[in-house]
């Protein structure tokens, strides 16, 4: 079985351990956000890939939910030491080497998808299974645009998020690059070759949103063989972790889990989802959502440990199945067999 799943970072690679766990025996290919991505230091950072490569490598800070496990810190110090800026980026010393090598690979004309592999030729090595595909091999960068008091200006989504705290509102949203990107080597194949298709419970306008618009990307999730499930990361009217609830009405979406759900649509009205899960205490957004056209079933979506993710995970790839057989048998759907 092959599976694809759209993700971000720490939600992103909390849902994919849960998958590998629940599908142990699959092929499992994750597009990952890039528009996080920014040079700093003269590095090359992609927090999503990185966060996604260390998690499922077993190298991860779990507590933190991002960088290296027994991380330390003597360069950033130093750093500070010479008053460098920004001082607000939390580079660590093992981490700096993974930036060392990506920055020097993209130099040297590698494209990111191939400075991805080789990073998971050790992270991954012993999961042949898993593959990490960026988005897409050209630069993307969200930036949020706030008014400090000295006017409007757009800044890096990091600046934002790291350094702001998500605490100015955000005015506007802009994917510098989007429009020119491409999506990476492998990526289109992989969604149209796919069994299964998962929308992971990643932020739906700064993870999932880029990997979206990517041109082609869109489309080809429509065009799948493969049902699309997705899982929604608003529990309750708010995000578990993160700054969603303060980006999303900058794309005109209630922080809801019906309103993120009917955001992605519903396949047969053009959207994405075959089918939509929601948080056993959003029974309310289920009914809301099903009654719009989008299949809509509440179960547990908290993702204690990557046993509870791949049990909510199995229910909701049986749910988008019966969904996928239903419209079969009302011949809205062709048979891909
Ligand atoms: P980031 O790139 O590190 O911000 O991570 P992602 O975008 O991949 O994931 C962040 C999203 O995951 C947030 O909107 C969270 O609400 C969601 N999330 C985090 N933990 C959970 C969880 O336990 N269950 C569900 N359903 N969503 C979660
Ligand atoms: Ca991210």
């Amino acid at each position: 079985m092959q599976i694809v799943i759209l993700a971000g970072g720490v939600g992103g690679s909390r849902f994919v351990s849960g998958a590998r766990s629940a599908y142990p025996e699959a092929d499992i290919s994750v597009i990952v956000n890039t528009a996080d991505d920014i040079t700093l230091h003269g590095l090359r950072i992609c927090p999503d890939l990185d966060t996604m490569m260390y998690t499922l490598g077993g190298g991860i800070d779990s507590e933190r939910g991002w960088g290296r496990t027994e991380e330390t810190w003597r360069v950033k110090d130093e750093l500070a030491a010479y008053g460098v800026e920004p001082s607000w980026f939390g580079l660590g010393d093992l981490d700096l080497a993974t930036h060392l090598v990506r920055t020097q690979m993209l130099d040297a004309g590698y494209p990111l998808s191939a400075v991805t592999a080789a990073l998971c030729t050790r992270w991954l090595r012993e999961q042949p299974q898993l593959r990490l595909l960026p988005m897409s091999d050209d630069r993307v960068e969200t930036h949020i645009v706030i008014d400090d008091g000295s006017g409007r200006r757009a800044i890096h989504f990091q600046e934002y998020w790291v350094r702001l705290h998500a605490v100015p509102d955000a005015l506007d949203m802009v994917r510098v690059g989007i429009d020119q990107a491409t999506a990476a080597p492998g990526v289109l194949r992989a969604l149209a070759d796919a069994d299964l298709i998962l929308v992971g419970p990643s932020n739906p306008v700064v993870s999932i949103g880029p990997i979206l618009a990517v041109p082609g990307i869109r489309a080809a999730l429509q065009s799948a063989q493969a049902p699309v499930v997705g899982f929604s990361g608003i529990l309750g009217g708010a995000p578990v972790l993160g700054m969603a609830h303060r980006l999303l009405p900058v794309i005109g979406v209630e922080v809801d889990a019906a309103a993120v759900g009917l955001h992605y649509g519903a396949r047969p009205a053009g959207g994405l989802l075959d089918a939509w899960l929601v948080d056993s205490g959003d029974a309310a957004a289920a009914r809301t959502a099903t009654a719009a056209g989008l299949p809509t079933r509440a179960v547990d979506l908290v993702m204690h440990d990557p046993a509870t993710t791949a049990r909510f995970i199995r229910s909701g790839v049986d749910f988008g199945l019966s969904v996928r057989a239903q419209r079969m048998q009302l011949g809205q759907v062709r048979d891909a067999s």
